[in-house]
């Protein structure tokens, strides 16, 4: 169990109850875990207020969703591929940032195995055109081949710029 903090200012009882219907729980589950994580999880609503937030409310307290996100294992990206699926602007979800050994393969024919960015052939990465953690998909048309000159100039001004480079 991971602690989660959301990076969202907005969160609505509606997106609370879309995270727990997909997780499939109950209240009576979320307790069952806060029971047994009692450092990591600290709630203060009693479950007809959950129950009754979900319904309600458009801007949900921050430690109540940090408690949703925390006991049903949901990220930031989750989040934000939910207020997409809501909106209408997509219609799947990914569960991790892990690639399928099929999209690598298609991405890489599509880029001909060389750097969309310089051409070079070395030290290939796959890059989210639409960052990840916005909600973007691990689908070929979100990704693009990049080599790791080119892969770490796309994130510099972030702090996963060192870590693209020491993998390079
Ligand atoms: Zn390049
Ligand atoms: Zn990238």
């Amino acid at each position: 169990m991971t602690k989660r903090y959301c990076d969202e200012h907005e969160v609505s009882g509606t997106e609370l109850m879309a995270m727990r219907m997909m997780r499939k729980k109950y209240y009576a589950d979320m307790a069952r875990m806060q029971r047994r994580y009692k450092k990591l999880l600290v709630c203060t609503y009693p479950a007809k207020e959950m129950e009754w937030i979900e319904k309600n409310v458009d801007e949900c307290p921050k430690d109540l969703v940090d408690f949703y996100m925390t006991s049903l294992g949901i990220t930031n990206s989750h989040m934000a591929q939910f207020k997409k699926i809501l909106k209408g602007e997509l219609k799947t979800f990914s569960e991790g940032r892990t690639i399928t050994q099929s999209v690598k393969k298609e991405v890489r024919e599509k880029y001909h195995n060389k750097c969309a960015c310089c051409g070079s052939s070395e030290n290939l990465q796959l890059h989210h055109k639409e960052y990840f953690s916005n909600g973007g998909q691990n689908t070929v048309d979100n990704l693009i081949l990049l080599c790791v000159s080119c892969h770490a100039e796309q994130h510099k001004d972030e702090h996963v710029y060192n870590l693209i480079k020491s993998k390079g």
